[in-house]
């Protein structure tokens, strides 16, 4: 089985397939002693320790079914900050006593693992502590066979820590955010009355977007292979004005790469659940059923990387940026986030009693309460250099982080806010119809699809969610400033109860301060209009245009500590994720606009000067013979002009070129990390963005044939 890779699903389901190359509860079941399982179903549940006697005993039951499965090798498999995913693989293969050849495996190679720290971003976090970092396995996610070509490997999801214990990772906060959750949730379900709850865990659907294009055609963009967008590019006539991309009918090529890796995904336990066409042209999605947000962190990454795989064997290229390509729609990842137990009562769920309609309200401006403090701190969270282009552009969401209710909540928000509703008495909820919200928020007409942050009925969409980023990073922050918010419900729960008051009315007192006091952050409007830019000005909401100024956020005291405060992140580990990011900005557009330039100076420029020397040629034979043929002065003077435009468009294109080049030699020579990414952000890239209208143009009147690069029709329009 190991080698059967390619075929159709024809005769096969997809529960047969599903997990077979995981490690899962029932391999687990069938392979482990009785006593090891159920110690082992414990840690994965509720995260308890596990003792290294039993890890041996894993380990062995592990290795014995990966050789079954063809694996020849083990890796940990980790996240470090480097946004994508890495393994460092060894052999099972050793030496017995006697020199015989064996296959070893055992209980400290499965739990601890020591990679190169050094080869992988630390954010300085290396000058004061030791270069050494360990990856631990982190049991809750499950082993998987990788296979390829050649042979099968053992992967382990791991966290990824330095000799002291910072997180090296983006996993190791997740987590961490996760465990802040419950703590936080279950105290305030507590102050509520309630002491039967499970762990409280969050869950996450990634609808991950994406572009496929013919990787021939992607091999002759130098941009799309070294930033991953198009820096030049004329636009063609058709964009996605015409909207028959979107749920249309999927080209078969397109289809043909989905059901590949939708097979791959179900062999490792991924549930790919939707597929379909986005708005732009050779735009998709790919969206798996909600997971546990650690698992669908990893999962995230391996459909990422699946992807990536599958396209290159099938001819395709897979562009992941946020903006590939200029004026048509960028890609995000939409997620759905929602706070539950591990058993599945989800908080955020209205219910249908009106305990838990009260329950949902508090969980709900629990969320008004994250989002109207810590905007900027998620906005920060979701920044990265292609995401720039994305907030505020087409369809994407904008910078300033508000949230989206619907009508249907608003209105009771607001009568909850008026005194209207006095106590939670059974009648008045339901009067409210708030038993009945399920049914009705969930109704697609009442769908805002600008807003950043909209409540979907039982879960949240957070959309501003970068396509190429780990789902980690923005989920860490969200779960961060939901866990500080829930704390600070309780804390009022308490002090209100303290007064003597009755509960359900101590609830929803709290309840109405709350909605008072973020009112501003509710934004039920279009949020790609200057209606929203005014709305973020007048009411003190953040609007932070560039990834530099998001990242400052994480330089605010008060920022800091909830992360400190909650155990999320260390003042070392904060400040080395702040270096790491500024350093990844600054390092992205200096390989964009090097890219850039590099188009220009050594095809762009030869091609014009080329066909230049056409016009002037046939200019040249034109004016020789203009009596001879009759021809009129303004004929001979329209020719001249369209000669004179490409040499004065040519000019312009060196001296933009040579400015653009300035800029960058200037802001390399900039000794403060974060002064060169603020430059970037000012000077820089707005320079380029001259600099491509003037070769936009020019492409537009060049000669097709001479021109070297695909352009869009051919990267958009053709499969
Ligand atoms: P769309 O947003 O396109 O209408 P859906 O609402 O069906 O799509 O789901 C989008 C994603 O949200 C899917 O990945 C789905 O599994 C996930 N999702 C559904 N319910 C929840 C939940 N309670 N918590 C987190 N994610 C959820
Ligand atoms: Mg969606």
């Amino acid at each position: 089985m190991a080698t059967e890779n390619n075929g159709s699903l024809a005769g096969s389901l997809v529960s047969e397939s599903f997990g077979s190359l995981t490690f899962n509860m029932d391999v687990m079941r069938e392979k482990l002693p009785k006593d090891v399982f159920y110690l082992l179903k414990q840690t994965i549940k509720n995260g308890e320790k596990l003792a290294p006697e039993t890890a041996g005993v894993v380990a062995h039951a592990m290795k014995e079914w990966a050789i079954e499965h063809g694996a020849t090798h083990y890796c940990h498999w980790f996240q470090p900050m480097t946004g994508a995913t890495a393994e460092k693989h060894d052999a099972f293969l050793s030496f017995d006593k006697d020199g015989t050849v064996i296959e070893r495996f055992s209980g400290s190679q499965l739990s601890q693992g020591e990679p190169d720290a050094s080869s992988f971003p630390s954010g300085g976090m290396r000058t004061t502590f030791e270069a050494r970092g360990y990856t631990a396995w982190d049991p809750t996610s499950p082993a998987f066979l990788m296979q390829s070509a050649q042979g099968v490997t053992l992967c382990i999801p791991t966290v990824f820590i330095s000799y002291h214990g910072e997180a090296l990772d983006e996993k190791t906060p997740l987590l961490r955010s996760m465990t802040a959750i419950d703590k936080a949730a279950k105290r305030l379900l507590g102050v509520m009355g309630r002491t039967d709850v499970p762990k409280v865990t969050t869950f996450l659907g990634s609808e991950q977007e994406y572009f496929l294009i013919d990787k021939e055609l992607y091999e002759k963009r130098p941009d799309l292979v070294m930033s991953g967008r198009t820096v030049l590019g004329a636009l063609p006539p058709k964009g996605q004005q015409l909207d028959d991309h979107y749920f249309g009918s999927i080209p078969e090529r397109a289809l043909d790469f989905m059901q590949e890796v939708e097979k791959e995904l179900y062999k490792l336990g991924i549930p790919a659940k939707t597929r379909h066409n986005e708005v732009a042209p050779h735009q998709f999605e790919i969206a798996p059923i909600f997971e546990e947000a650690n698992i669908a962190a990893d999962h995230n990454l391996l459909v990422m990387d699946m992807m990536r795989k599958v396209a290159n064997r099938k001819g395709l290229a897979l562009l992941l940026h946020e903006k590939p390509f200029a004026a048509i729609n960028g890609s995000g990842k939409h997620n759905n986030w929602s706070v539950a137990t591990v058993d599945g009562e989800n908080f955020l769920d209205p219910g249908h009693t009106p305990e838990e309609n009260l329950q949902f309200l508090v969980f709900l401006v629990a969320v008004l309460k994250a989002v109207h403090k810590r905007g900027a701190l998620l906005r920060s969270g979701v920044a990265s250099v292609g995401n720039d282009h994305r907030l505020g552009a087409n369809e994407a969401p904008p910078a300033v982080m508000t949230v989206f209710l619907g009508h249907q909540l608003t209105q009771i928000l607001d009568q909850i806010e008026n005194g209207e509703v006095k106590t939670a008495s059974e009648r008045q909820f339901l009067d409210l119809g708030i038993s009945h919200l399920p049914v009705v928020s969930k109704d697609n007409t009442d769908r805002n699809r600008t807003s950043p942050f909209a409540f979907t009925g039982n879960k949240f969409e957070f959309r501003a969610v970068p396509s190429s980023m780990p789902i980690s990073i923005p989920n860490t922050v969200l779960n961060t400033v939901m866990s500080e918010a829930l704390g600070e419900l309780a804390n009022d729960l308490e002090n209100e109860l303290k007064g003597g008051k009755e509960k359900d009315t101590a609830i929803l007192d709290v309840v109405r301060k709350a909605i008072k006091e973020t009112k501003a952050v509710r934004f039920e409007g279009d949020n790609y209009s200057q209606e929203l830019q005014d709305y973020a000005a007048e009411n003190g909401l953040p609007n932070l245009k560039t990834t530099p100024e998001a990242l400052d956020v994480w330089l605010d005291q008060s920022n800091r500590e909830i992360f400190e405060k909650l155990g999320v992140l260390s003042a070392p580990e904060i400040d080395s994720r702040y270096n790491v990011r500024t350093e990844q900005y600054v390092m992205a557009v200096d390989i964009e606009m090097k890219t850039m330039l590099l188009l220009i100076d050594s095809m762009i420029l030869p091609a014009c000067i080329k066909f230049q020397a056409s016009l002037g040629e046939s200019y040249k034979l034109l004016s020789e013979q203009a009596s001879q043929i009759g021809l009129g002065s303004d004929t001979l003077k329209a020719q001249g002009e369209l000669y004179k435009k490409i040499a004065e468009d040519i000019a312009k294109t060196m001296k933009g070129a040579e400015e653009l080049n300035e800029l960058i030699e200037k802001m390399e020579e900039m000794e403060d990390e974060s002064a060169k990414a603020k430059f970037c952000a000012s000077d820089v890239l707005p320079k380029s963005v001259e600099l491509r209208q003037i070769v936009d143009e020019l492409e537009l009147y060049v000669d097709q044939e001479l021109w070297p690069l695909p352009s869009y029709l051919d990267l958009l329009f053709k499969y």
